[in-house]
């Protein structure tokens, strides 16, 4: 039997990184990849181009997340700047903080990332499918460490596997989709492509502004994608046991600028000066172009109609859909969720080490934990602070 002092199971972003920081302390550290490569999901991140990281000043960063108090301690001691300096080249900064690699492809923060693993074994199409109590795996490796940075459940052709949560016996948070775009009841493939920019998106309580993209099959964009958090985690399922039923409501408040009544007084105004004007030409000030027609079939008034021919009904069905403007919502497009809700229950993981607080010298890292933020960059910054800490830790005890 090969003995190692740590093994790594995964290798993602989480588990590249709990190497490298393992290798630096420890001469034994074995990475164990399923698939014949490393970090898929991570080559297909940001398009192409790896949004990296996020780069907001740290406390602002953290209170993005819903598990903030629990990442804090990972966050300072992996900071971005330590991160951006295992690469030999620059990183650019773009809306909203967001950090891509200077050559825009994610292979080169790939291989910078693999170029740090020299004093790593790394064991190819291994897949680990039992951890005995003595931290054997698959009966064919000992360690006296492991870390699980097995991923979530999402673009499973990408190595990621609901079996995994299985390999220990570590509680677990309701699993579930996220930042998943939605399939709407009504058919929107005569405006897919179109994208509405700066729009509220509101489900209940929650207001995510964003831009909205039509899509074949219904909703998406960073708008949608982030609100689709907040709608996930109010469904009761967990996908170890069921699909999640959906059936739901969303609005789009598409003149988030104007009030209710800023509107009542401007179309007043408007209507009357410039009475003669065509509803669909006036309205190229408040929608996408491409949008209008859709929009105006839906409330059911005739683009061709002048301003002043619109009576007081219709004006306040213009305003309550330009305020409020809905959709049903009868699914996930789960095929395209990027990250996984729930995980490994973080109340059994030492933040400040990513250990088990119940099976000492197992720790984890990523998201295999019940960890999530919105598009950003801020899925990864999770996995490389998460995974550093992990690997530092296994490596000082
Ligand atoms: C299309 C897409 C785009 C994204 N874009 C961004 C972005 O731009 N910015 C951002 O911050 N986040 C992005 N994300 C999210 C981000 O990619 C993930 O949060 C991140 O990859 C998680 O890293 P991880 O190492 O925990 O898991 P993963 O990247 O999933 O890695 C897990 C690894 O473990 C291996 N593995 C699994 N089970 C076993 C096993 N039993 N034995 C051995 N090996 C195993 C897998 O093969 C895989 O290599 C995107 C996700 C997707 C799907």
């Amino acid at each position: 039997m090969e003995e190692y002092d740590i093994a790594i199971i995964g290798g993602g972003p989480a588990g590249i990184m709990a190497a490298i920081a393992a290798g630096k302390n420890s001469s034994s550290v074995i990475l164990l990849e399923k698939n014949s490569s490393l970090g898929r999901k991570l080559l297909l991140t940001g398009g192409g181009r790896c949004n990296i990281t996020n780069n907001k000043p740290l406390k602002k960063l953290l209170n993005i997340y819903p598990q903030k108090n629990f990442l804090k301690h990972s966050f300072f001691t992996f900071t971005n700047e330590d991160l951006f300096s295992l690469f030999d080249f620059d990183f650019i900064e773009e809306e909203d903080n967001r950090i891509f690699p200077e050559t825009e492809k994610s292979i080169d923060v790939l291989e910078g990332l693999i170029n740090c693993l020299d004093d790593v074994v790394i064991s190819y199409n291994f897949e680990a499918t039992s951890i005995s109590d003595d931290f054997v795996i698959n009966n064919r490796i000992k360690a006296n460490k492991i870390i699980i940075a097995t991923g979530g459940i999402t673009y499973p052709q990408t190595g990621c596997s609901i079996k995994n949560y299985s390999l220990t016996s570590q509680p677990l948070t309701d699993i579930k989709y996220g930042l998943t775009p939605l399939i709407t009841k009504k058919d929107l493939s005569s405006i897919a492509g179109v994208t509405l920019y700066d729009v509220v998106i509101i489900y209940k309580k929650t207001k995510v502004k964003g831009n909205a993209l039509f899509s074949h099959v219904g909703l998406t964009g960073p708008g949608i994608i982030n609100l689709s958090n907040e709608i996930s985690k109010s469904l009761s399922y967990n996908l170890l046991e069921s699909n999640p039923e959906v059936d739901l409501e969303i609005a789009i408040d598409l003149c988030p600028k104007f009030s209710r009544e800023d509107l009542q007084d401007k179309f007043s105004k408007d209507f009357q000066a410039k009475g003669k004007t065509m509803i669909k030409n006036y309205l190229k000030q408040f929608l996408t172009n491409s949008f209008i027609d859709f929009f105006l079939d839906e409330i059911n008034l005739d683009g061709q109609t002048q301003l002043s021919r619109i009576n007081k009904k219709s004006k306040n069905r213009l305003i309550e859909n330009l305020k409020r403007f809905t959709f049903e919502i009868t699914g996930f497009n789960k095929d395209l969720a990027k990250i996984t809700i729930g995980g490994i229950d973080l109340a059994n993981v030492n933040p400040k080490t990513m250990e088990s607080t119940i099976m000492p010298g197992l720790y984890f890292a990523g998201e295999a934990l019940d960890l999530d933020g919105p598009t950003g960059g801020y899925n990864l910054k999770i996995a490389f602070s998460t995974g550093y800490l992990a690997g530092l830790s296994a490596s000082e005890k």
